[in-house]
Order: structure tokens, then sequence, then C-alpha cells
């Protein structure tokens, strides 16, 4: 089954999927320019909804300015171009993945023109892609590329590769999924998502710096404090890690993966009721459901004829 809608938004028309493609030449396969984000979109009662759209958005903004990609779109054009690839997409549910990359078919190192396209489409899948609680690897020596070398906000294709790679090795290792280190050999994030604990009834996750800045991860704790749940940013060691009650990991296309095990030593519980209880405040507040949460929702307006 495809992954990919059959419309996908290029530079502010909507092309058939086949049709947006990147040069083969081009800085985006060449280099791993390539910058993206991943927002979702839920069915609500009043049909599907966007959620937090426009912090992904930003985002996207953000890592564009980072690898210096220029295009004339500003964050309304972007959201719009959300809205029209999902009211197009026909489900209900699924992702939203906007691209920006060099538009000239040049390898070179430093692009002569900053000039950008971009490309927004509507996507189905999970990553990974299981619903039951995910056995984890850590490797002492699988860690993030530090701050000096990538600023851990851009979200640029180049950055998912050593994180592949040690995906990779986990799986290998039997494992469904890695937890990368820093550089000081804490916890940092997963390839793909955020790490949380909980310990001693406590929610724990490591604090921005060297990680992505996660819109769940951010959404998780804004729940934990409506929730009267007691959560700390702070390094968590790879130690306090394995020795959790409970654990899981955050991200768009998951949005929470409960950790049944860190390097083969089980957790208590998987999913914990900590953990039990945000996934359900989250889903609701997808669903629409929670009027505490409407400003996260965007409803997609019907398609005018
Ligand atoms: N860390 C990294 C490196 C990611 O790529 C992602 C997915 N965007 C996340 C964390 C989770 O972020 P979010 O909750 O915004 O999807």
């Amino acid at each position: 089954m495809a992954i990919t809608a059959p419309l996908v938004w290029l530079d502010g028309a909507l092309v058939p999927s086949a049709d947006a493609t990147v040069p083969l030449m081009g800085h985006a396969p060449q280099r791993g320019s390539l910058v993206f984000d991943v927002g979702s979109f839920h069915e609500t009662k009043s049909g599907p909804a966007l959620f937090r759209v426009r912090e992904h958005v930003a985002r996207f903004l953000r890592s564009a300015s980072i690898v210096g990609l220029s295009f004339g779109y500003d964050e309304a054009a972007l959201v719009r171009a959300a809205i029209d690839v999902v009211a197009a997409c026909e489900r209900s549910e699924g992702l939203v993945r906007w691209s920006a990359f060099f538009a000239a078919d040049e390898p070179d190192l430093i692009p002569r023109s900053a000039d950008a396209r971009v490309a927004v489409a509507a996507l189905f899948y999970r990553d990974p892609p299981r619903t039951s609680p995910l056995r984890i690897a850590v490797f002492d020596d699988a860690r993030k590329a530090s701050i000096e070398v990538l600023s851990p906000e851009a979200k640029a294709g180049a950055a998912y590769l050593g994180p592949m790679i040690a995906r990779r090795r986990a799986t290998l290792a039997g494992a469904d999924d890695v937890v990368l280190l820093d550089r000081e050999g804490n916890v940092a994030e997963a390839p793909i998502a955020n790490v949380f604990i909980v310990s001693g009834g406590v929610l724990r996750t490591p604090p921005l710096g060297a990680i992505l800045p996660g819109i769940t991860r951010d959404a998780v704790l804004a729940i934990a404090q409506s929730e009267g749940i007691a959560a700390r940013e702070e390094p968590i060691s790879p130690e306090a890690f394995a020795a959790a009650d409970e654990a899981f990991l955050t991200a768009t296309s998951m949005p929470i993966g409960p950790i049944a095990s860190v390097n083969d030593r089980a957790l208590a519980a998987a999913p914990g009721p900590i953990t039990s209880k945000i996934t359900a405040r989250l889903l609701a507040a997808q669903r629409g459901e929670d009027p505490t949460r409407a400003a996260w929702v965007l409803p997609i307006e019907p398609v005018r004829s």
C-alpha cells in the first residue's frame, strides 16, 4: 500500500506524488540537506483536524533557517498547504510532512543558490511499525552528534544517518529501537522520538539542549502539569533508565510508545499507570475532546468546490 497520498503540494500547487521529486545530483540526496517536519491529523467530531500544526511549521522554518534554505512561504502559507493536502487525501487520520530542499541540480558543498523548493504531503505509517511495547537497546558508543557538529533543532536528512545505523544495530541485536546517549553519556533521545521515564511517581525527561524539542514531549509535559503529575527535565543516566518503573518514547508518529525493556531488563509495567493516563489525555486532546486543549487542534475545512 502506498504510504504517500496521491496528491502532494509542491511550490503552491497540488501535483501527483510521482511528480514531486528531488534532482538526483542535487544537494538533498548528495549531501543530506533536505529539511522536514512531521505533523499529524486526527479524526474529531467535526472531521479531520491538524494537531499543533503551527508548532510543526515554526520548527520547519527554524530547520530551514539553520541549513540556509530560502523560500517565500510563511507560517500561514505552510499551514494552509497542510490543510489542502489533508482535505485532498480523503483520510481522517495520518501524518503531514513538510520538506524543503535546494532547487538546483548540483551537489556543490555550498549550493550556488539558496533557492529552495517546498513540498507538503500526507502520509500514512507508524515508525517503528509496531503497537506492542518496545524493547530498547542502549549502547555506550551510540550517541547523538554533539551540538557543535549540528544543532539538534535542525531536522535535516543528514542528521538521521548516525541514528539510522544505530537503530539497525539495535534491531540486529533483537531490539525494536535504540536510545542514543549524549556527550556526557546520559540518555538523549531515540532516533525519531524523545524519552520519558517514571520513577517513584515522578516523570522525568532529558532537558533541552542535546535533543530535538519534541512537540509531543511538550504536550506530555503540559498534560503532566495539569494532571498534577510531578515532572522534571533533568539528566537521566542509562542506569536510571534501565531501573525505571515505567518508560516511554514520544513522537508525532507514535504518539506514545511504552517501553517494555532496556537492554533486556524488563520494566515493571508497559504501559504503566502514569504512561496510560498521559496517553489517554493526549489521545483525547488529539481527537478534540479536551476543551482545555482546543488551541492545539485546527479543523480541516470542507473542500470548497
Ligand atoms: N527527536 C527526534 C530526533 C525526532 O526526529 C523526533 C520526531 N520529529 C522527535 C524527537 C519527536 O518529536 P515530535 O514529538 O515533535 O514528533
